[in-house]
């Protein structure tokens, strides 16, 4: 119990933390943020009123975008994956400059899907 929270809504001094999620909520009103373990930075996924703010705070928050290709952000699948067939065609592995274009273009077109 270090901190002093208010909520900033509804003024409520007892915040509950949700250790396992990083989220601090209030149970009066509903407002709810996310908190970065690592950074401490602090997004709102609920500003209260709505009872069942934590289950859809999906849209508004990084933390729950979907457009991710293995888990990675796609703009990092595309340049992870470009290095990785440059790299094969420098070794000799991608002999043929067509296939490594058909490969690249894959690749892009994986990646325009998922932007
Ligand atoms: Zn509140």
């Amino acid at each position: 119990m270090g901190e002093e929270l208010a909520c900033p809504q509804c003024g409520n001094p007892n915040l509950d933390v949700d250790e396992q999620n990083s989220v601090v909520y209030c149970q009066k009103c509903g407002f709810a943020v996310k908190v970065d373990p690592q950074t401490g930075e602090a997004v709102p996924i609920s500003q209260g009123g709505a009872p069942r703010g934590l289950a859809e705070a999906g849209q508004p928050t990084q933390a729950y975008n979907d457009h991710t290709i293995f888990g990675m952000d796609p703009l990092t699948f595309w340049m992870g994956g470009f290095a990785i067939l440059l790299l094969l065609f420098f070794l000799g592995v991608l002999r043929d400059l067509t296939i490594l274009m058909l490969l690249l273009a894959v690749l892009t077109a994986f990646w325009w899907m998922k932007k």
